[in-house]
């Protein structure tokens, strides 16, 4: 997917997701609380810009939203330290990993990978993007999750377990940041299931708002 931040456009390839960044959300999911990022990967044409229709999976039956704050990364490289990873950081959005957690729930019993529950077509629903400046805090940005008009999760990025500079710095250990990455960075408490014919819906203050339907 192309995404445009101002005046300059960046091409996905990849699209990195974090498990488990919340204490409260590790806590209704019955998760441990990990003591280093929980990383997996959606490809990059599980993506759905804003306004695009989203098809309820075939393969699954309890689709779950979750809200998230995306990063984009701008510049190849590997992050030393926090100071030097928000300098990778191109834009700012929001959007929503979607779960088969009925899926997922067997493939943990199993100790299989996620991939069907968490990378299918349309799992990955992400809105524009605004430009990082430095000004803005990225321990200080709250964002909403709404599902028909109701607000269901309540996000800060002040309490996430691995703080978003940090998540690049990891991130950067295992996989050379490249222009175009996108971090889903987790999700708060409050994640639940969809219906066909729900709106969804994910805004922050700085960042606009942006809804999907799910068909
Ligand atoms: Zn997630």
């Amino acid at each position: 997917m192309q995404i445009q931040v101002g005046n300059r456009s960046y091409i996905t390839q990849r699209v990195f997701c974090i498990g488990r960044n919340y204490v409260a959300h590790a806590e209704e999911l019955k998760n441990e609380v990990p003591d280093k990022p929980v990383l997996f990967m959606k490809p990059a044409t599980s993506l759905v810009p804003p306004s695009k229709p989203v098809s309820f999976p075939k393969h699954g039956r309890n689709l779950h939203f979750e809200t998230e704050l995306v990063v984009l990364i701008g510049k190849e490289g590997r992050p030393v330290s926090e100071d030097d990873a928000r300098s990778y950081v191109a834009g700012l959005s929001v959007g929503f990993d979607l779960t088969l957690r009925d899926v997922q729930d067997e493939l943990k019993k199993k100790g299989l990978p996620w991939e069907t529950a968490k990378a299918f077509d349309q799992s990955a629903l992400v809105g524009d993007f605004v430009p990082y400046s430095q000004q803005m805090d990225l321990k200080n940005i709250e964002f909403t999750g709404s599902v028909n008009g109701a607000v269901r999760q309540n996000g800060h990025t002040g309490k996430m377990i691995f703080p978003i500079a940090r998540l690049l710095m990891e991130i950067g250990k295992i996989w050379k940041l490249l222009p175009g990455d996108l971090i889903y960075t987790g999700t708060p408490e409050g994640v639940g299931p969809l219906t066909s014919g729900d709106s969804l819906s994910a805004s922050a203050p700085w960042l606009g708002s942006f809804s999907w339907k799910v068909t």
